[in-house]
């Protein structure tokens, strides 16, 4: 039974990376009762599915994969306990297809080797590793692939997500070490700036966090058209729960940093692009302008749960126009059909949070339960703008140990509040303004919900006047970096 599921998981991963499309029909984990994705709309499935204890990456998280460089090969290996998917590109230049396959290769048997091991240890092991790849082509002279991966066993508490990044010099036909991308003596100004852009793209990248920064950082440089990107991978540099960071430098930006630097034509370092086709294709958040905080100034945070809803747009004009950031808590199944809201809150500089997939009291559920609910609605957030939640507030404000735990392990922060607005309750823009404007601090979490068109309007008056009253309206993991050590998962907050 179980060979016969991975061998048609492993045909479905075929067609999908084929078609670059979920296959949604078909989909393994529409047929699967116990998948993360049961709950959810057939055309959202997860990120990857469980089917007796084996995780097994859906390819099509590469929903987008861009191939300019190379025909698609790949190694594909599958037993009872262990399977191996790694996709890469051949170019028939002998030398860097060898070095490719032959990383592979070992990917594949060191993620053997480490089952092999486990099952001396424990009884039923299931492990999984897979990686599909982009490709690109930059200006005829060099090529830039990045495999992206996901490494999983039943000893493992979290899924690892690996990646490797080959950069390819087609005049010599040769892959250009990682060492001897960046110019000797010149990388003391980039990892500055890698410090600076981290921070002002990262509201939750704290200094502390980059206190290690070093050389090691552009170990995963990736060379791509419009620039160069530093991969920082999960658990590898910053702590695992901020997930995979992109850090993008243009060429210009870099100048004779990069070693290669002078063969490229400075247009390519101009290249216009859209924030939230960028983010969703590669994950990468796109970097609003944002001022820094003044630290003598009260800070506080506004939160808007229950959407995205038509007011949502009507609150990030008024963000927009008056300056300011807010926290978004989502309910999964109305991401979806409200994906362009969604990107505008990141592009803006908002926050993205969860707030489950369809509202149930999660101290009514067990842990299954919980952990679908939240993994359900942190898929189709990172699915529409390719930021993944690190914050999460339960329906009700209702938590115990079970969600806690839970929350812990998937990674996220519990975020109650200090100011209940009772919006819902009383559905009167004046009586909202008036609890905000009276109750508000610095440092407070106030409660507010965009689903309700009185709560837009009272917006209208109370941005403005927070500002007038010297606050910073900033993001709830802004306001926790502010207050100290940023938002720990699992940890349940009502203010700073
Ligand atoms: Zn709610």
């Amino acid at each position: 039974m179980k060979r016969f599921l991975l061998a048609m998981l492993s045909v479905m991963l075929i067609m999908t990376s084929c078609t670059a499309r979920n296959n949604t029909a078909s989909s393994p984990s529409s047929s699967t009762p116990q998948g993360p994705s049961a709950e959810k709309p057939e055309e959202e499935s997860a990120g990857f599915v469980e089917e007796d204890g084996l995780l097994l990456e859906d390819i099509s998280l590469l929903e987008h994969a861009v191939r300019e460089f190379g025909e698609e090969d790949g190694i594909l290996q599958y037993g009872d306990i262990f399977s191996c998917k790694i996709l890469y590109p051949v170019s028939g230049m002998i030398e860097v297809d060898q070095t490719i396959a032959q990383w592979a290769k070992q990917a594949c048997d060191d993620a053997s080797r480490e089952i092999e091991e486990l099952a001396a240890r424990s009884d039923n092991p299931q492990g999984s590793l897979t990686y599909n790849y982009n490709s690109y082509l930059i200006q005829d002279q060099f090529a830039g692939v990045e495999e992206i991966g996901f490494y999983t066993h039943s000893g493992l508490a979290h899924p690892i997500d690996p990646i490797a990044v080959f950069n390819i010099d087609l005049q010599s036909q040769k892959i250009i070490p990682n060492s001897e991308l960046f110019t000797t003596g010149k990388t003391g100004a980039v990892l500055e700036q890698l410090s600076e852009k981290l921070q002002s793209e990262n509201p939750e990248i704290s200094a502390n966090m980059l206190e290690a920064l070093d050389e090691s950082w552009l170990e995963n440089a990736l060379l791509k058209p419009e620039g160069v990107e530093i991969i920082l991978e999960r658990g590898s540099y910053l702590p695992s729960y901020l997930g995979t960071k992109r850090v993008l430098f243009s060429y210009k930006e870099l100048g004779d940093a990069l070693s290669i630097g002078h063969r490229l034509t400075a247009q390519s370092t101009e290249t216009p692009q859209n924030p939230a086709d960028e983010s969703k294709q590669d994950g990468s958040t796109a970097a609003p302008s944002r001022n820094a905080l003044d630290k003598d100034r009260p800070v506080l945070a506004l939160t808007f749960d229950d959407g995205p809803t038509v007011t949502t747009g009507k609150i990030l004009d008024l963000l927009e126009e008056h300056g300011g950031r807010a926290t978004f808590f989502m309910v999964g199944n109305s991401v979806q059909n409200r994906s362009e809201i969604v990107q505008r809150m990141v592009a803006q500089g908002s926050e993205v949070a969860n707030h489950t997939w369809d509202h149930k009291p999660l101290n009514k559920l067990d842990p299954q339960a919980i952990r679908q609910q939240l993994q359900s609605t942190s898929d189709v957030i990172y699915e529409v703008c390719g930021v993944r939640p690190v914050l999460m507030r339960p329906p009700y404000g209702a938590f115990n140990d079970q969600v806690k735990t839970v929350a812990s392990e998937m990674e996220v922060a519990i975020i109650n509040w200090s100011v209940d607005t009772l919006d819902w309750k009383t559905r009167d823009a004046a009586a909202t303004y008036n609890s905000i404007i009276n109750e508000a601090q610095n440092g407070s979490i106030i409660l507010c919900h965009d689903l309700h068109r009185e709560t837009g309007e009272a917006m209208v008056t109370v941005i403005p006047e927070l500002i007038a009253r010297g606050y910073q309206l900033v993001t709830v993991s802004e306001l926790l970096n502010t207050a100290g050590a940023g938002a720990i998962p699992g940890t349940v907050y009502t203010s700073a």
